[in-house]
């Protein structure tokens, strides 16, 4: 049978992730009618899990979002990423383990979200709620939800994208924008290796009172992005904005903060803490901190910070199926030599899927979802 050479070529989507759905609207906006595309999910809902803390995001990714976005969205950006306030300095500040400013980078300031592409610079950027982020790209996008995919299959003409559930859906070209456990990318380069860094690392995302968001920004000079280098190879990483979160009398501000050691301490310690166990991983923080930091205000903050993530959980008022309470996780990286160059097909990776890595490296990036299976 002749093939007819008029028809319009379809682009399936997997995984409406900040990846997949940025890359949704630009086919919608920068490719017009050229394409059809259809974006799959294995989440069941905008609200099935909780979607993340905060991220800085620099000038070129301000840059490509507004690329990829339709004006509806970019409207919507300021929920997201709210108006910089005088006080906040959305940049990094490294102190050492008692709070000297070992590094501050400038800020380039810009009164809003629409001002930083035109600063022409890279240090310029944002500090972001993702999980704000992640619903207003959702907006005006045709998600097929509960779709997990669980591979695919290629054929002379086109690409089946198979789902758990039995079904298929027939495509030109496969994006796997599925995150960095992605089944895809399993399939596509099943050889990859992952190493490990040594480094364990626990996320949290805590409401802290006026008081204490002042004081941390005051070691910090009131950047919003902020580093401290331990001398046991410790850090810790913290993004807030100053902001209130919620307008209750006594005001809150939403903090994401990072504590990293290396893995070996554990080992050595022999230690047993029940990563299940959301207080025993508290626990066993905060004694990692009093042991590895000497007594100052700056390990004050941190001991008062992790005290905090009992009363910061999500709880019912977010009513989410799954959300990630605070566990151990280790720092992993693909070894970039253990990829085989591949020829072109009709399977693309994109964002973690293709290019999981570790926080440090990723300008702003952080390691919520580093903990690679
Ligand atoms: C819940 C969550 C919270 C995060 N929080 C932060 C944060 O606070 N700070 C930060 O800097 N970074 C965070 N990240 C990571 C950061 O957002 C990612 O680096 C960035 O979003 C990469 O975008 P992505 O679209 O490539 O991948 P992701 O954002 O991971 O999106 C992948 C999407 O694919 C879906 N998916 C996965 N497997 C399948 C499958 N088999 N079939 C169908 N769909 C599938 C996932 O449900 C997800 O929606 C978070 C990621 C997630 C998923």
């Amino acid at each position: 049978m002749e093939k007819t050479t008029d028809k319009i070529p379809t682009i399936l989507i997997v995984g409406a992730g900040i990846g997949g759905l940025s890359f949704y609207h630009s086919v919608r906006k920068n490719l017009g009618q050229k394409f059809k595309v259809k974006i799959f999910e294995r989440e069941t809902s905008p609200q099935d899990r909780w979607q993340g803390y905060n991220l800085f995001i620099n000038r070129k990714g301000i840059t490509s979002l507004f690329y990829c976005t339709p004006v509806e969205v970019q409207a919507r950006l300021p929920e997201a990423m709210p108006d910089p306030i005088p006080k906040e300095k959305h940049s990094i500040t490294i102190v050492d383990h008692v709070g000297r400013c070992l590094l501050s980078l400038p800020q380039y300031k810009a009164k809003n979200v629409y001002e930083i592409e035109s600063l022409k610079h890279d240090f310029a950027g944002i500090v972001t709620y993702r999980n704000i982020l992640r619903d207003v790209l959702l907006e005006g996008v045709d998600i097929q939800w509960g779709k997990k995919c669980v591979g695919y299959e290629e054929s002379d003409d086109g690409v089946w994208v198979l789902f758990e559930d039995g079904t298929r859906e027939f495509g030109d070209l496969l994006i796997g924008a599925d995150g960095i456990n992605s089944p895809i990318r399993k399939q596509k380069v099943p050889d990859l290796e992952i190493f490990d860094l040594g480094v364990a690392g626990v996320d949290v995302d805590v409401a802290i009172s006026k008081d204490l968001a002042e004081r941390l920004m005051s070691i910090y000079g009131n950047s919003l992005l902020q580093q401290s280098i331990g001398r046991n190879g410790d850090s810790s990483f913290s993004i807030m904005r100053f902001i209130p979160i919620d307008q209750l009398d006594v005001p809150r501000y939403r903090i994401t903060f990072s504590y990293n050691y290396p893995t070996n301490l554990d080992i050595k310690d022999n230690i047993l803490i029940d990563d299940n166990d959301p207080n025993s991983v508290i626990k066993h923080t905060i004694s990692r901190i009093k042991q590895s930091r000497p007594p100052c205000e700056l390990t004050d903050l941190m001991i008062e910070i992790f005290s905090l993530v009992p009363f910061s959980h999500p709880g019912e008022k977010h009513p989410f199926r799954t959300y990630n309470p605070p566990r151990r996780r280790q720092l992993r990286d693909i070894n970039p030599l253990s990829v085989p160059p591949w020829n072109d097909d009709r399977i693309v990776l994109l964002g973690d899927a293709a290019h999981a890595m570790t926080p440090r490296l990723g300008l702003g990036r952080r390691p919520v979802d580093q903990g690679i299976t």
